[in-house]
This record gives C-alpha cells, sequence and structure tokens, in this order.
C-alpha cells in the first residue's frame, strides 16, 4: 500500500510504525471473514481491511472525522484479523497509534469523555471494585434478586491456607484488578490446583494495574506509566527466573506484549523484555500435569485474547479432557463475545448482540456449565445466559474436589 502520511500528525516514531505496518497491507482481505464486527455489521469499513483504509486516510490528510472514530470505536481489538494475515500486518499496532492520535485531537463529544474518563478512574481503584463487586455478591443472596443483577458471582470460598512443604517449583501470581475483587475464588482455586502439583505461589505485594485500560482508552501516557510501575513491581518480586503467571488472559496477553510499548532506547527496554518471556498463561502450567476430576458437561470458550492474543487455542479443553470432564462440541464461534475490556459498556448493543451469538454457539449441546479463561468474558457470558459460566480454573477444582469426595476415588 501506497502511503503519504502528514509529518505533523502523529509523533516521529508512531509515523515511522503507522508508515511501515500500513505498506505492509497488500489489500488481500483475508483478514475480513472472520472479522466479528464485519460478520455481524456486513459493512467494510467495520473490517480490518476497510479500518486500515480509514486510518490510512486519517493519518495522510492529518484529520480526525466523526466516521473514522465510529468504525474504529467499533473495533473490538480481538486480533483475529492478525492470526489470518499472510503479510504480517501488525493491526493490533496501527490501532493503538490511531487511537492515541484522537484521543489527543479531542474529537469526542464532552459526554462520551467525561464517559470514559469516568471508567478509567472507576476500574482503576481496588478498594471501589471490591466495595462494589462485595454488594453486588450480598444482593445476590437474596432470592429474586439474584437473576436482576447484570453480573452472577459465586459466593467466596473459604480455604485453608495453602502449604507447599516441598514445592518443585515457584512461580509468581498475578491477582488482577477486576478478577481479584470479582471472582477471588478462581486464583484460589489456581493456588489448589497448582499445590497438587508441588508447585507453590508467591503473590505480589502492591500489584498495580498491568495498563490496558488507560492504554485501549486512548490515554497512552497514563497506560505506559501503570505499565512500568508493574514492571518494577513484578522485577522486586519472587525468584528472578520465576514464571509469572496470569489467570485473566485478558491482562496476560497485555504482559506478553510489553516490548511492543518499550522499543530499544527506551531504559526500561530490556526489563520488558525480561518479564514478557516469563509471562505464561495458568493453563500453560498445566501442560504437563494432570489433575483428574470428577466428570462434568461442559462447554469451552476460549478467549480471542487467548487464542488470538497468546496462541493458546486448545490447551483449556485439552486439560479438562485429561482431567475426566466432558468438553462438548460447540457451534463455530465468532472470534470474540463482545466483553472486550471495556467494549461492553461502551458499545453495548453491539456487545449484547455478539454475546447472544456466543451464547447460542456455545449451548448447542445443553452442557452443564460454561468455561472461559479471562474475567471479563466470564461475566459477560454469565450476564446473558442461565447456565452458570465459570473460570476453567474454579470448574476443575470444583470437580477434582467432588471427586476426593467419593471412597475409593484415586486422582
Ligand atoms: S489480510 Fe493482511 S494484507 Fe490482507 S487486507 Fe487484511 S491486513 Fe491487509
Ligand atoms: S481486531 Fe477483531 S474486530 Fe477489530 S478489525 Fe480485527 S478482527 Fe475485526
Amino acid at each position: 500500500m501506497k502511503t503519504n502520511l502528514d509529518p505533523n500528525f502523529l509523533a516521529s516514531d508512531d509515523l515511522a510504525r503507522a508508515d511501515t505496518i500500513l505498506r505492509s497491507c497488500v489489500h488481500c482481505g483475508f483478514c475480513t471473514d472472520g472479522c466479528p464486527t464485519y460478520q455481524l455489521l456486513g459493512d467494510e469499513n467495520d473490517s480490518p481491511r476497510g479500518r486500515i483504509y480509514l486510518m490510512k486516510d486519517m493519518f495522510e490528510t492529518g484529520q480526525v472525522n466523526a466516521a473514522q472514530v465510529t468504525h474504529l470505536d467499533r473495533c473490538l481489538s480481538c486480533r483475529n484479523c492478525e492470526t489470518n494475515c499472510p503479510s504480517g500486518v501488525a493491526y493490533t499496532d496501527l490501532l493503538d497509534i490511531a487511537r492515541g492520535a484522537i484521543a489527543q485531537q479531542q474529537t469526542r463529544g464532552v459526554m462520551n469523555r467525561v464517559g470514559r474518563w469516568l471508567l478509567r478512574r472507576g476500574l482503576g481503584l481496588p478498594a471501589l471494585l471490591t466495595a462494589v463487586f462485595e454488594g453486588a455478591r450480598q444482593i445476590g443472596r437474596w432470592p429474586g434478586l439474584a437473576t436482576r443483577l447484570p453480573v452472577r458471582l459465586s459466593p467466596k470460598r473459604s480455604s485453608h491456607p495453602v502449604v507447599v512443604t516441598q514445592p518443585t517449583q515457584q512461580v509468581i501470581l498475578l491477582a488482577g484488578c477486576v478478577q481479584k475483587a470479582a471472582t477471588p475464588n478462581v486464583n484460589l482455586a489456581v493456588e489448589h490446583l497448582l499445590a497438587r502439583s508441588g508447585i507453590a505461589v508467591v503473590r505480589v505485594a502492591k500489584e498495580s494495574c498491568c495498563g490496558a485500560l488507560n492504554y485501549h482508552l486512548g490515554d497512552h501516557a497514563a497506560g505506559l506509566a501503570d505499565m512500568r510501575r508493574l514492571l518494577h513491581t513484578l522485577a522486586a518480586a519472587g525468584p528472578s527466573d520465576a514464571p509469572i503467571v496470569s489467570s485473566a488472559s485478558g491482562c496476560g496477553v497485555t504482559l506478553k506484549d510489553y516490548p511492543r510499548h518499550f522499543p530499544l532506547g527506551d531504559p526500561d527496554h530490556e526489563l520488558a523484555r525480561r518479564i514478557a518471556a516469563r509471562m505464561v498463561d495458568v493453563v500453560e502450567l498445566f501442560d504437563d500435569h494432570t489433575i483428574k476430576a470428577a466428570p462434568m458437561r461442559v462447554a469451552v470458550h476460549t478467549p480471542c485474547t487467548l487464542s488470538n492474543g497468546q496462541q493458546l487455542v486448545t490447551n483449556v479443553a485439552d486439560v479438562l479432557s485429561r482431567a475426566g470432564i466432558d468438553v462438548l462440541a460447540t457451534a463455530p464461534q465468532l472470534a470474540c463475545c463482545g466483553s472486550a475490556g471495556t467494549y461492553s459498556v461502551l458499545q453495548p448493543k453491539l456487545a449484547r448482540a455478539l454475546q447472544a451469538k456466543m451464547v447460542t454457539a456455545l449451548t448447542t449441546q445443553s452442557p452443564e456449565v460454561i468455561v472461559t479463561a479471562n474475567i471479563g468474558c466470564q461475566m459477560h457470558l454469565g450476564a446473558g445466559t442461565n447456565v452458570p459460566v465459570l473460570h476453567w480454573a474454579e470448574l476443575l477444582w470444583q470437580q477434582h474436589e467432588a471427586l476426593l469426595a467419593v471412597p475409593d476415588s484415586k486422582p
């Protein structure tokens, strides 16, 4: 693709990257078919190729218009287009550059900007999140009120402290901002399951946000500051070669992507590379360990942040099948359920349409439970179905304990 970008519109490093990315696109359209927003709306401007043309136009004219903002805001950042692109076009990087430019130009209306500001501030306050989700959990105890809540939250499980006497391995476990408040059972389950395999968990003191929230809402300076803070916290936490584990695939993909945000020449470039190399999703730790579990009919939802973002496509289903769980076939799933960070709040109509399609695909064989690997997807899908939606680790722990409770069972 030929380009003639306005040198005054973007900072020089963004300009150079945008130019390289745009030139790598050959307009073939292989990315288009699997794009969830194109599948839903059928408009080329809501496809990756169409959005690339809109961004090119923005960077060449040095002007941001309302149509560009609308179609770029509808993108889920699900990365399905990157997975399908034969030319290796770095679409996500290009989109991030465009979103940063849109934020700089202040082209959004006042209410839109206030809403985004409130989201960034509200979701960035751990104490507020804990209070909100704890309140929702208490309301959910009242019969008749639980079904009126926009999210379903399991009651907190009580647990004895997990002690691994002679660990074979130590890992650093990220708690996650929203997950810690909304589904505290998940990391408890992870800790118990890892202990079964002789793996001990180190918690991170003063863990802060991974930066995804601010960055994806276009505040790049605040997002980078969050990322830098977490980089240094993780560098000081636990053994320097221990894997760093995330059980929320949305946070995990952000951390694995840190080197993109700290290029050569940045004082934290090397640190970002080292931390990203140590990052694993929790499912990767179970590739070599089998935990047996009581059978159950389960449908697996694989978040785009796990499949397209981390190339871990079948790992959750494989771990559950090896454990003895009956993993059901599902109808073809769209690339994204519509949760996509703050997308379900900012684009509620589209998010609900994607949610409905995903729930239909997941429930074709009437599962007892749907499992997923990311807190945002768990809450979003859970609000769209009466089938319980759990993190797969929570389900595995629950079914493992159920098996232990059966006399003479040998897991
Ligand atoms: S598949 Fe890749 S090269 Fe082809 S149009 Fe899409 S982004 Fe461009
Ligand atoms: S990131 Fe997802 S929603 Fe956005 S253009 Fe690519 S495939 Fe479509």
